[in-house]
């Protein structure tokens, strides 16, 4: 049985090596020239940077597939913990070293802010229980299968949704749970690591950060794109075939059956074809005869980002791998990015400097930077204007808050917009996870893992269920390979 998968991102990656060792013949075609897809990698001179992910949770995700190929996966593949999950800061000179276990995250919190440990400990424990009685249903199983529905667990978890907040937004849950306004913008912010609006995003999101605090926080050795590298090379070893700069144009479809792919002018036939390409894409670019199922590819874009890659020749001791410097117009940064397609001039600042753990990222006594903004998706806005205004607001943000003169301090530098992450990744919209998750019914409006409609289609990756970021991404290669 013949498999051909249409992109090499992190989730096609998962699958082939699912479908191989099911024993099916796989071949993955790559319009880039290597694989990993928004997991990518290059250098500025002396630094070197990660292009997109750059927080690893959940790497027993990434184990478990060399497990299944009775693989050792520190042969491939090394990571550490990290202790210190992020640095926040804002600009009434709070600063919170949030460490990654919540016990010592309580103890810094009540140091800093006089919160009470034992509340914050209560919060902790309810995100896990929302974990514990949701994660299997809504990230390990596919919601479209009826199977799914009638289990037993399914039915015990329903009986509890009440609990989960999920007819609150996740920024209400936080100012029930915890009031504080600090640790309010702390936690609405996971509502990005999937791309939503903290005041629109259902509370049940708010589990997010457990898979941060109660999973904890890793660093690949070699860095983010080690993830890929070492699937890729297991999947070679396992025999799945790649062909890279190949660009897939078509999914031929025969009587309503997907047959193969057509790739350069030449028909490859397959008996089951896996798309890892963004699904509104795939049905607009590689099926555009094919009826599309409209209310599900016209759900609203998650957030996607302006990126500056910067070579720093400055040592900063008071961030550690992970920063955040809040904005003072948190909610207003959201309504700008989703209901005006824009980035307001207090943009939060996400700072990532790999090198504070892998010294060979930077020249000695310099840091390689990774600056991300929040950006809305691309729809046709001028990015060079906007990346312009950006830089000008972030630059003076950070002199501000780090009391530094950081223009002089570039000395290399790389821009990344939404569009170009459309073009580079052929991800509608730029946007970074698929459909954002703004209603109480976005994880059910997200596409399926199969087609419906056409036999033998199925689909993986950050815009299907069960959703974008790495460890989702890696879940639907896992469901769409049960599936199949
Ligand atoms: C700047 C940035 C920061 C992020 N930060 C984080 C983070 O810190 N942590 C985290 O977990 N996640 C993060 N994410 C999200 C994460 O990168 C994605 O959710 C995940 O990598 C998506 O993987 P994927 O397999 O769905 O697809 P992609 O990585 O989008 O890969 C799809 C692949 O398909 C190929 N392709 C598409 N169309 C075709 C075609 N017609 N023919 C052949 N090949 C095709 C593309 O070239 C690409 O290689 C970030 C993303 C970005 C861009």
């Amino acid at each position: 049985m013949k498999v051909a998968i249409v992109g090499s991102g992190i989730a096609g990656l998962a699958a082939s090596i699912r479908l191989c060792h099911k024993g099916y013949d796989v071949s993955v075609y790559e319009a880039n020239d290597y694989p990993g897809g928004k997991l990518h990698a290059f250098n500025l001179g002396e630094y070197r940077f990660d292009g997109g992910p750059s927080l690893f949770t959940m790497p027993q995700y990434v184990n478990e597939l060399f497990s299944l190929a009775d693989k050792n996966p520190s042969n491939y593949f090394d990571f550490e913990q990290v202790k210190d999950s992020c640095t926040y800061l804002w600009e009434d000179k709070t600063r919170i070293s949030a460490k990654s276990d919540p016990e010592s995250f309580a103890d810094e919190v009540y140091n800093v802010l006089r919160f009470p440990k034992s509340e914050l400990l209560e919060y902790f424990d309810h995100i896990q229980n929302i974990y514990n009685h949701s994660a299997s249903i809504f990230l390990e199983k596919s919601l479209h299968k009826t199977k799914t529905w009638l289990s037993k667990e399914t039915l015990l978890a329903l009986l509890k949704i009440r609990q989960y907040d999920l007819l609150k937004s996740m920024h209400r849950a936080n100012v029930i749970r915890l009031g504080e306004p600090h640790l309010v913008q702390l936690f609405d912010r996971f509502a990005t690591y999937n791309g939503s609006h903290p005041h629109k995003a259902p509370g049940i999101l708010n589990v997010i950060p457990w898979l941060e605090h109660g999973f904890g926080t890793f660093f690949p050795k070699g860095g983010m794109e080690q993830i890929p590298k070492s699937l890729y090379q297991l999947a070679k070893e396992m025999g799945v075939k790649f062909h890279f700069n190949s660009r897939v144009d078509e999914i031929i479809v025969k009587n309503k059956k997907a047959i193969g792919l057509m790739v350069g002018g030449k028909e490859i036939i397959a008996n089951k074809v896996v798309s890892n390409m963004d699904v509104h894409y795939t049905y607009r670019k590689l099926m555009p005869e094919i009826k599309a199922p409209e209310k599900t590819l016209n759900q609203e874009r998650s957030s996607s980002a302006l990126v500056f890659y910067w070579g720093i020749k400055k040592e900063f001791k008071s961030l550690g791998l992970h920063n955040i410097l809040f904005s003072e117009r948190y909610k207003e940064e959201f309504d700008s990015m989703f209901d005006g397609r824009d980035i307001i001039d207090d943009p939060t600042i996400y700072i990532n400097i790999s090198s504070k753990l892998e010294k060979s990222d930077a020249p000695e006594g310099c840091e390689n930077w990774f600056v991300m903004i929040n950006a809305p998706h691309h729809e046709n806005q001028d990015w060079n204007e906007i990346s312009k205004r950006t830089k000008k607001a972030v630059i003076k943000k950070l002199n501000r808050m780090l009391n530094a003169d950081i223009e002089p301090l570039i000395e290399q530098e790389k821009i990344w917009t939404p569009e170009g992450i459309q073009e580079d990744t052929l991800s509608y919209q730029g946007a970074l996870y698929g459909n954002a998750s703004n209603s109480q019914f976005s994880a059910f409006l997200r596409h399926p893992n199969f087609s419906s409609s056409i036999d033998n289609l199925f689909f993986c990756g950050g815009s299907v269920h069960p959703g974008g970021g790495i460890p989702l991404a890696l879940l639907s290669g896992k469901i769409t390979s049960e599936i199949i």
